[in-house]
């Protein structure tokens, strides 16, 4: 298939291209390279086409769609971190879902009727009930998972205005590395859990901030369900294989397992040999005290199986990366 992947230059983007253009699948890449790395997408598609362009600017994605040929789109392309949408909500509304619109106004002017799209556990909220199902009513408590949540709204119009299809896969916490060190995470700034820690083992950081040591879990930090970056990839190329127009999927996905910000620094503390020291500090805003998915249907509507999001695979994938690129893609 000719595909269009917004958001290629990214973490998650780069290694589902990796495995599309494994697949056979044709690539075409499209970021505006704000966040992303044009090393990630080269190294991920061995030197593919990739546009570089905004989200905004709907006449270049219909151009880019119709020259193509592209017959589906997978759109990453989105600010994802919690704090900064807490300090800069309009900054999350802006990019997040006005830049969905303008792809979604290219798409139906290219008649291009199937889209796979990040979403996000933040559209939960606070659920009550753990592990998280699809059923769940949204009900977001930070801008960034407002903005999500506005956009799959915006995929539902969308449906019924012009026969879309549309997957939603609401992603919890993407984690991990390509097996063969290829590909990895790097955001600057960088503030996800995992990187933070590992910086620490490779003496970048001195230190890590536990953010919250009083929630109702176990041991008092957040539990989160952490899912390796190449099963992510597996569930987008799979929505994409089932997509016709007209279909609506929403799944979750994630491994099912909980996990403590403690346990994290733990094992992470066997798997690099050091001693990471960690001090409790104060909870960070927005941050809900656990998510765990209930991936019962993507296994059943996507087959789907996290075959690689044991913590195991997960932070030594990670450590891999960290320790070969301590720089990330800028060297
Ligand atoms: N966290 C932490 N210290 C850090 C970064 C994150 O204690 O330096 C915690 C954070 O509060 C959350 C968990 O680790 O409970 C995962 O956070 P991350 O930012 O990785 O992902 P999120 O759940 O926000 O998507």
């Amino acid at each position: 298939m000719n595909v269009l992947v917004t958001g290629a230059a990214g973490y998650i983007g780069s290694h589902t291209c990796r495995l599309l253009a494994q697949a056979g699948h044709r690539v075409v890449g499209y970021d505006n390279l704000s966040r992303g790395h044009q090393a990630a997408f080269d190294r991920a598609t061995d030197d593919g086409q990739l546009v570089i362009g905004d989200l905004a600017n709907s006449a270049l994605l219909e151009e880019t769609l119709r020259r193509e040929s592209i017959e589906a789109v997978i759109h990453f392309a989105a600010f994802g971190l919690v704090g900064e949408s807490v300090q800069y909500p309009e900054r999350y509304h802006r990019n997040n879902v006005e830049g969905s619109q303008c792809l979604l106004e290219a798409m139906q002017q290219a008649n291009v009727l199937r889209l796979v799209v990040s979403s996000t556990t933040a559209i939960y909220g606070t659920p009550k009930q753990i592990p998280i199902s699809e059923e769940t009513p949204p009900d977001p408590i930070n801008p960034y998972g407002q903005s999500k949540w506005d956009v799959e709204c915006l995929l539902q119009e969308a449906r019924g205005r012009f026969g879309l299809g549309y997957a939603a896969l609401r992603y919890f916490n993407a984690a991990g590395a390509s097996l063969d060190g290829l590909l990895g995470e790097d955001h600057d700034p960088e503030t996800h859990l995992i990187p933070i820690v590992l910086q620490v083992a490779l003496g970048q950081r001195e230190r890590l901030s536990i953010f919250g040591s009083d929630y109702p879990t176990p041991d008092g930090t957040c539990v989160r369900d952490y899912v390796h970056v190449l099963d992510l990839a597996d569930a987008h190329e799979r929505a994409l294989q089932r997509l016709s127009p007209g279909d609506c999927v929403e799944v979750n996905l994630g491994s099912g397992q909980g996990t403590s910000v403690l346990e994290i620094v733990e094992q992470a503390r066997e798997i690099t040999g050091h001693p990471i020291p960690a001090d409790l500090a104060e909870r960070r805003p927005g941050d809900p005290p656990r998510l765990i998915a209930n991936n019962h249907r993507a296994r059943m509507e996507l087959a789907w199986e996290p075959t690689h999001s044991d913590l195991e695979t997960i932070l030594s994938s990670a450590w891999d990366w960290h320790r070969n690129h301590p720089h990330g893609y800028a060297q």
